[in-house]
């Protein structure tokens, strides 16, 4: 299929896909003549370069639509035949991978809910052994990084080549924001331990909402993604499942259009130059900063003589809240947010107890 090619995922520069990936389609498939209709509008983009639908529909409820079953995956077909869009959908058991297969699916995904279940991905890895697919991995619904790899290495483990990633936000109790609260700093370090593997973001079940998607999707492109998994509906209002959070075809076009696109690296020597400046002066900042740290601690381990010869505790709570509150206003004035303070006090704090403790135990 057009979108992969033979590289190797191990390599960190060269991925599988062709960048950006852009996906797009409805959440569930509800009737040929909506799936067909949909992928031709998005055809019609020339932005899009993959068909997404649901078939089978992990709902949290019982009662709503659970998706169509294997009966819509004949309509991705047609819906590939008419505009040479290649088609992706989720699956969650060994028979959904081999009715998907049948069918001529191009690209499988894993979706959050099965993430979280080592014998589900098992199933699926499984049913995937020697087979050539590829297969994209979203985020297991909780904020843990080792259910993702362990996802990412069932299906390696299966033999499957080309893996991704994608990024769909983090269920949590009570937020009214965002769907799925985004944590990019855990997409981020998914991506550092996996420099091979492209990873891609879903704003449609982040945001749960329309207003807030192209924020989302700019962040992401902004922070290096792959591309952007992004739900379409030729009605969005009247869909059977996230009617809330889908775009049509032509908003999805406008979308795309005000993303601004942005690139790993340029061959400009100018700007390489003047980053590289500014890289030396981050370096010796921190070597800096780490120097002063060291002295820190060298202090508070004579405080700890001064307290062990006098039996005095370790943590001072006292004390402790008057640190944390003198450097919340010193750093509020030099345009430090109290919330990076606080915990930046906390990490240093602990250091400097095991520094303290160390002399206690001496
Ligand atoms: C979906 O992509 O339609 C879906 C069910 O997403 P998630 O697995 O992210 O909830
Ligand atoms: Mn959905």
């Amino acid at each position: 299929m057009e979108l992969t090619s033979t590289l190797s995922q191990n390599s960190t520069e060269e991925k599988w896909i062709k960048t950006p990936l852009i996906i797009s389609g409805p959440c569930s498939a509800e009737t040929e003549a909506q799936v067909v209709e949909t992928a031709t509008k998005l055809s019609q983009t020339g932005k899009v370069n993959m068909l997404r639908a649901g078939i089978w529909k992990p709902r949290t409820r019982p009662g709503s639509f659970e998706g169509i079953g294997a009966k819509g995956l004949p309509w991705l077909q047609k819906a590939k035949q008419l505009t040479g869009l290649p088609t992706t959908v989720e699956v969650a058991t060994g028979k959904q991978v081999y009715d998907a297969l049948h069918f001529d699916v191009d690209m499988l995904w894993i979706g959050a809910r099965t993430t979280v279940n080592p014998f589900s991905v098992q199933e699926v890895a499984d049913a995937l052994r020697g087979v050539d697919i590829p297969v994209l991995i979203k985020n297991p619904i909780n904020p843990d990084l080792e259910l993702w790899t362990g996802a990412v290495e069932r299906i390696a483990k299966a033999g499957i080549k080309n893996i991704g990633l994608i990024h769909r936000g983090f269920s949590s109790y009570g937020n009214t924001e965002y769907r799925n609260a985004p944590m990019w700093h855990l997409a981020i370090e998914m991506k550092r331990r996996n420099p091979g593997l492209p990873i891609i973001n879903d704003p449609s079940h982040i945001c749960g909402r329309r207003d807030i998607l192209f924020e989302v999707a700019q962040q992401a492109i902004d922070l290096g993604f792959d591309g952007l998994m992004i739900e379409s509906h030729i009605d969005p209002d009247n869909a059977w499942s996230d009617a809330s959070q889908q775009i049509t075809p032509e908003q999805l076009l406008l979308l795309l259009n005000e993303i601004i696109w942005r690139k790993e690296d340029i061959a400009s020597e100018e700007y390489h130059a003047a980053l590289e400046k500014l890289r030396q002066q981050i370096n010796h900042l921190d070597d800096e900063l780490m120097f002063i740290l060291s002295q820190r601690m060298k202090i508070a381990e004579r405080i700890a003589e001064y307290k062990k010869e006098n039996d005095i505790t370790i943590l001072q709570t006292k004390r402790w809240n008057e640190i944390l509150d003198r450097a919340c206003k010193k750093g509020e004035k030099l345009g430090l947010s109290k919330d990076f303070i606080t915990k930046y006090l906390d990490a240093v704090h602990l250091e400097s107890i095991n520094h303290q403790t160390k002399i206690f135990n001496a």
